[in-house]
């Protein structure tokens, strides 16, 4: 061979070895880029937020500067999801982050972490305000539906909002704040943003320390229950009881219920404590049916969970049954919120009722289905909530309003207790209507067994 041959292969070689090279490199950016990014979304994935977060939080740290992390995640997207084939929820995915990405423009980056969950960074500095305005403008523009083949779908999304340096210092705590404010939104109500603050952590620690401490709360025997008659001008007695749920902590603090019931709502736990109170307050009601109070009357909150679980009424049956308790000694208490549960639930009230245990509708006027609840749950009897109570003495159309809804109870042959009454303005007004049952701070709070049984005698005198 000559030189000049030779000289070519040499060539040839090297071209071909930078061609492996080059090639080598370029599957290694795309081996980099699939491990670093959503395949459905081509947006950034978690690992890769991670390492753009801790890089911009080093540079803002250097410069001064600040930062915002928006969690954003597709209300109800499970439901999508599942109702219509998850190829379909691919495609909903894919058009929540080109609208994003539209929306956010250079005003930031987003990232995809998984599932229906987004993110949004913002790298430099932006006040509160502009921030609310960013994540205000992200929440408005779901308002037109997505465009899904030749269907129109309507989402919204809830996001929440956390800044560097004043929420968290490092890109978890970041991440775990806005997460946080994401919860809140969601809380109120979805299809909004919320802002980060610390109550809100505080909200949520506080949230875990009752959950720690209700369980077990059982074992520890730190449940109580307090007692609030509910009073008749017909006869002047006491028509019946109300059992309200108390946690007696270790220091001797009573917590009342709008403080653990709807963390013990989230989990079984109200399942266990719920059947605590059945069993605690039909066991006293037998106490007292057979010693100072023949027709006594208990009433029961019940929560919609206990309603759920099949084997409801036949525990009431039995715990009744094992207590030599009447059933017509019993009232559930329920609020309107069990209509949303189902027809299973509808039916266990019927199979109580069958039983003869006394079924009150709690809270009335609070929601909006109230008419449909008189009509569609076997009812015996309707509480006014305190809110429709509270200014029947200040305000003569409140007034008209109790009236009307009192016609209407007894109308449906229901009867009828008005809750909350603490004057005795209210009072006075009330005392016309002779068949409407009263409850109130007026009479008695809520007292525990002692008390109440010094005050059974007196009730008469009393009223
Ligand atoms: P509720 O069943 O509507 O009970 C009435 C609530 O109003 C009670 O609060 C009572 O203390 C309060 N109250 C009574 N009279 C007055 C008054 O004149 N003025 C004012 N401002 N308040 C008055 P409590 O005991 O804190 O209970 C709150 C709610 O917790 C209850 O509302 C009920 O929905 C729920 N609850 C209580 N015990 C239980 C239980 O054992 N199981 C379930 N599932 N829920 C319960
Ligand atoms: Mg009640
Ligand atoms: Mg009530």
């Amino acid at each position: 061979r000559t030189l000049s041959e030779a000289e070519e292969l040499v060539a040839l070689a090297a071209a071909r070895l930078a061609a492996i090279a080059l090639q080598r490199h370029r599957t290694q950016v795309q081996l980099w880029h699939l491990a670093h990014h959503d395949r459905l979304t081509n947006l950034p994935n978690r690992a890769r937020l991670q390492e753009k977060l801790d890089d911009a939080i080093q540079d803002a740290r250097r410069h001064n500067t600040s930062l915002a992390v928006m969690f954003l995640d597709v209300d109800n997207f499970k439901i999508i999801n599942d109702s219509l084939s998850h190829e379909f929820g691919d495609q909903v995915l894919q058009q929540v982050s080109d609208r994003l990405r539209g929306v956010v423009g250079g005003d930031g980056y987003c990232a995809r972490l998984g599932g229906d969950e987004f993110t949004v960074v913002h790298e430099g500095a932006m006040s509160l305000a502009a921030l609310g305005d960013l994540a205000g403008r992200l929440v408005v523009a779901f308002e037109p539906p997505l465009r899904i083949g030749d269907q129109e779908v309507k989402v919204t999304v809830s996001i929440g909002v956390s800044k560097f340096p004043e929420h968290a210092d490092d890109a978890e705590g970041l991440l775990r704040a806005a997460d946080t404010a994401l919860f809140r939104s969601k809380e109120r109500g979805r299809n909004q943003f919320a802002l980060f603050n610390q109550e809100m952590l505080e909200e949520a620690a506080r949230k875990f320390t009752i959950e720690q401490g209700l369980h077990g709360a059982i074992e520890r025997d730190e449940l109580r229950l307090v007692f609030q008659p509910e009073l008749s001008l017909e006869g002047n007695r006491a028509v019946a009881v109300e059992a309200l749920l108390r946690w007696q902590l270790a220091d001797g603090r009573l917590v009342p219920p709008g403080e653990f019931l709807a963390v013990a709502e989230q989990s079984r736990l109200i399942l266990d404590i719920g059947d605590w109170v059945m069993r605690t307050a039909i066991a006293k009601a037998a106490e007292w049916h057979r010693g100072p109070w023949p027709d006594v009357r208990i009433a029961v909150n019940v929560s919609p969970r206990q309603l759920l679980d099949g084997r409801f009424v036949a525990r009431v049956a039995s715990l009744l049954r094992e207590q030599a308790l009447p059933p017509s000694c019993l009232e559930i208490e329920l609020t309107e919120s069990v209509l949303q549960t189902g027809p299973a639930t509808v039916e266990a009230l019927r199979q109580l009722r069958a039983l003869g245990v006394s079924i009150a509708l709690d809270d009335f006027g609070t929601g909006y289905s109230s008419l449909a609840s008189l009509e569609q749950l076997p009812l015996t009897r309707v509480k006014l909530d305190r809110s429709l109570v509270d200014t029947i003495d200040t305000s003569e159309r409140s007034f008209a309003i109790a009236h009307a809804i009192i016609e209407l109870c007894r109308g449906l042959g229901l009867a009828i207790t008005a809750e909350g009454i603490e004057r005795p303005t209210q009072f006075a007004l009330l005392a016309r209507e002779r068949d409407v049952t009263l409850q109130g701070y007026l009479f008695s709070r809520p007292i525990p067994e002692p008390e109440w049984l010094a005050l059974l005698p007196q009730v008469p005198a009393r009223l």
